[in-house]
This record gives C-alpha cells, structure tokens and sequence, in this order.
C-alpha cells in the first residue's frame, strides 16, 4: 500500500474543496472496496477524505411525496432492514441482502455501493494489461478467461461488469441520485449515473471531481405487492452475481399495468429496456410473456468465449422472476 494523507471532512463544502486540492484523493466513508483496491496497488491516493462525521446525509428520511431518502453514510444493513424499506421497498431490501456479507453489509455505505468497481480478474491483477486501471494497455478478458464477464453494452476497450445487487434493484425502481459538488447540489435520474465502457472505461460513472454522492431518492412507486430479486451465483452466499434480475410488476384484474425489469452481472451498468417493459403493459404475467420480454432485451447480447451460457441464463432467469414476482 502507498503512503497516503488522512483527511477528515466536517461537512459537504470542505469535503468537496479537499477532493479539489488534492486531485488524487478519494472520498471514504465504509472503504469496503477502497481498502481492497488499495491494498492491491490498483487505487493509489495521495489523500483519503473522511466522510463520516458529515450530518444531514447519515439518515433514511420520508420524503413530503411519500418517496424516501437514503442517505449516502447509512450502512447496507441499516437500510435493507429499515421498516420503511422493508415495507414500501422490500425488492431493495431482498437485493441489498443477497450482496456480499453480514459483515460488509454492516460497514458498506449507500453511496459507496454505486462507487465499488468491479470484480473482474484483470483488473485487480497488476501484472496483466486493463484499459480500466491502466488505460490503453488492453483489455486481457477479450481473448482470455471471460466466465464472469459482460454480455450487453461492452466494447472492444472493456466488458467488465458492474458488481451490485443493491443498484440492480435501485434501477428497477427509477432511483434518484442527489449529488453535491463544487456548482452546489445536482439530481440525476439513476439510469444516468453509471456509464457504458466505450472508450473510456476507467471511467464508471459520470460524477464530476469534487462532486459525492449525498442521498438516494426512491419515489413513492415502490411496487410492494408484486417486485422479487433473484441472484444466480456460483454459491449461494458471498458471490457476486452471474446473472440477476429485479423485477417490480403492477398488477390489476390479472393484467401487468406497470412492470420494470432490471439486470445485473451482465453489463457495465444495471441493465434496463424499456422496450421490454412496455411489452408487459396490458399483458397477463404469463411465462409466455415474460419470455417475449426476455427476448426484446437480450436481443443485443453477445457472448464470449466462456460466457455464452449467460444469455440463456438471463433469460430463464427473466421468466422464473416475472413469475414469482406475480405471487
Ligand atoms: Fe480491464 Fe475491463 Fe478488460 Fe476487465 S474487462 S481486463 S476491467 S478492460
């Protein structure tokens, strides 16, 4: 590990004016990924800025819509086991719970679960070519061991894949990101925060230097009655997903009103189609259906020479999800 300066931010203005003067400093609040990555030689900062002592962003609160705020510091645990959560949100609860954990899940934070990086082999293994931790130097699972890897929205830079339960749920439920940074507080709607690898895939999001994460918003819609999370894994904890789905379903009279399907484990990002979902509108929740709707958002998939199983993977998993989430 390389030496590094230890900063600790008492609020929002001095954690953003920090991360400015030291241009190669990072954010910490649980470090459950940034310890790893640092102990590794892939994250080398010259600085660690301590957010934990910050108020107003360590709390989940009601919103005046109904919606609730997570905010950035609550730990994984806090909120997966928050009434309201549990409540209003249980797809987040059963997905914040199929991650990592009891351990990590009691120190990670909200906002570091959208910041962790993912878990490909390459990238954690410094005596092998990543464009994500050294750009243009390759990509060594294009050719090599790609089990694990991207089947939607990669590129011939990057098919890594995004490692989170908790934003596969947070996608389906049209989450939205407050953040905070030198231009005072912005919103971003979730399916704009992380990014596609293009040509750039040390890149994972489009958050600005300077700029953190302070609160989740979820809207007031949390599909309560109809929503399940299901992960497929290599063992049935402490894995990271091959293949998972959220799905979140509004149903009358038999009939889908409403339906959101997300992925994980199979792009750079959760993975959404809004195609697939209009599809569901005014259908039975058939196998039949949820099939149709597999097929629209797998339409693009391309796999690699050992990740080809996903696609069909995903797509029973689509249908087996759809047809708990009715139940
Ligand atoms: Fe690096 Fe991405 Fe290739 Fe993995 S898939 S080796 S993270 S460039």
């Amino acid at each position: 590990m390389t030496p590094f300066n230890y900063l600790l931010a008492k609020d929002l203005e001095e954690a953003s004016t920090l991360s400015q003067q030291h241009a190669n400093s990072e954010f910490i609040s649980g470090g459950t990924n940034l310890i790893d990555l640092m102990k590794e030689n892939i994250s080398k900062p010259d600085a660690l800025i301590d957010i934990n002592k910050i108020s107003g962003i360590n709390e989940i609160e009601e919103l005046h819509d109904d919606g609730l705020r997570l905010g950035a510091l609550v730990k994984n645990a806090d909120t997966a086991y928050h009434p309201l959560v549990q409540k209003n949100y249980p797809l987040l609860s059963q997905a914040i719970l199929a991650g990592a954990s009891p351990q990590l899940r009691n120190m990670a934070s909200n906002g570091g679960n959208l910041l962790q990086r993912t878990r490909c082999y390459y990238f954690y293994d410094t005596a092998t070519p990543c464009n994500k931790r050294e750009p243009g130097t390759g990509c060594s699972a294009i050719g090599g061991y790609n089990r694990i890897h991207a089947i939607l929205g990669a590129s011939e830079n990057c098919i890594a894949v995004f490692p989170s339960d908790m934003c596969v749920a947070l996608a389906a439920l049209d989450a939205r990101i407050n953040i905070f940074g030198s231009d005072g507080t912005r919103t971003v709607a979730f399916a704009d925060f992380h990014r596609l690898p293009g040509d750039t895939p040390d890149l994972d999001n489009n958050l600005k230097p300077g700029e953190l994460i302070t609160s989740i918003d979820l809207p007031a819609e949390g599909f309560e009655f109809h929503s399940s999370y299901l992960k497929l894994r290599d063992r049935t904890s402490y894995a990271f997903a091959l293949v998972s789905v959220a799905t979140a379903l509004k149903i009358e009279d038999g009939i889908i009103k409403d339906a959101r399907l997300a992925l994980g484990g199979l792009a750079h990002r959760p993975w959404r189609d809004v195609k697939a979902e209009e599809f569901l509108k005014e259908k039975e929740p058939t196998a039949k259906n949820f099939s149709t709707a597999a097929d629209i958002i797998l339409r693009g998939a391309k796999g690699h020479e050992h990740n080809a199983f996903k696609i069909e993977l995903a797509r029973r998993a689509i249908i087996r999800n759809g047809l708990t989430a009715v139940n």
